[in-house]
């Protein structure tokens, strides 16, 4: 299901800040050579991450879910003067295209990328971050927003993508899969959550922004 209609789409991104040529290429290069390509982020998804990250001008972010390593780049763009951003990413097999593209931007010694599930990896980061981008296995959501609670600054946010699933989310109970089943129930959750104020944006797939209170 698109949300938005397809001129309205495309009039948006028209009227939204380019893309640096290294995204636009790693965009390319990502659906020429690499499965899932609508799994990247993309110029208009890309273009309000990189607006969040300036306003929030944060010193440590995390990406759970680097794919090719666009909506990184992204991110990134608005890191304080010595911040960092640590990614993680379970396939191995996409680090050297992402690494090539970090090298490329110039942020290769801002950008930290580690390999493996990011239930293991997250316990043993010890940062405490401004902005954490949750976008890996759906199932798991709920886990990630759980672990990184209590490591996020006051005034942090963590973005979760893809919370409306393609429309899914609005199916009845018992038609639902285990992704959507957990991608209803961290919408539910982070809503009825106190400890944030939180906005779920009607953008591409839907992107759930929970500000830390
Ligand atoms: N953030 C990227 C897209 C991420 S796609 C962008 O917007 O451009 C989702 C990624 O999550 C895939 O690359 C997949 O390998 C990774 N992933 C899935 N399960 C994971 C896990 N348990 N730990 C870490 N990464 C995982
Ligand atoms: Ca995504």
């Amino acid at each position: 299901m698109d949300f938005i209609d397809k001129s309205i789409e495309d009039y948006a991104t028209a009227h939204t800040s380019l893309e640096t040529d290294y995204l636009q290429e790693l965009n390319r290069e990502t659906h020429q050579k690499v499965l899932i390509p609508r799994m990247l982020s993309g110029h208009l998804q890309g273009r309000v991450l990189s607006l969040l990250s300036k306003l929030q001008a944060p010193k440590h972010i995390l990406e759970i879910g680097t794919y090719t390593g666009y909506s990184a780049l992204c991110l990134a763009e608005g890191l304080a003067p010595g911040g960092e951003l640590h990614t993680i990413d379970i396939n191995e097999e996409l680090e050297p295209m992402s690494r090539r593209y970090f090298e490329k931007a110039e942020m290769q010694n801002q950008i930290i990328q580690h390999i493996g599930n990011a239930l293991d990896i997250i316990p043993g980061l010890k940062q405490t971050w401004d902005i954490v981008f949750i976008d890996a296995d759906k199932s798991n959501y709920i886990n990630y927003y759980n672990l990184v609670l209590p490591q996020m600054n006051k005034g942090g946010l963590i973005i979760c993508d893809n919370v409306l699933w393609s429309g899914k989310v609005l199916l009845d109970n018992n038609q639902l899969d285990e992704d959507t089943r957990a991608l209803k129930q961290l919408n539910a959750v982070v809503q009825a959550d106190e400890r944030v104020e939180n906005l779920l944006l009607p953008v591409r797939d839907g992107l759930l922004i929970a500000k830390v209170l």
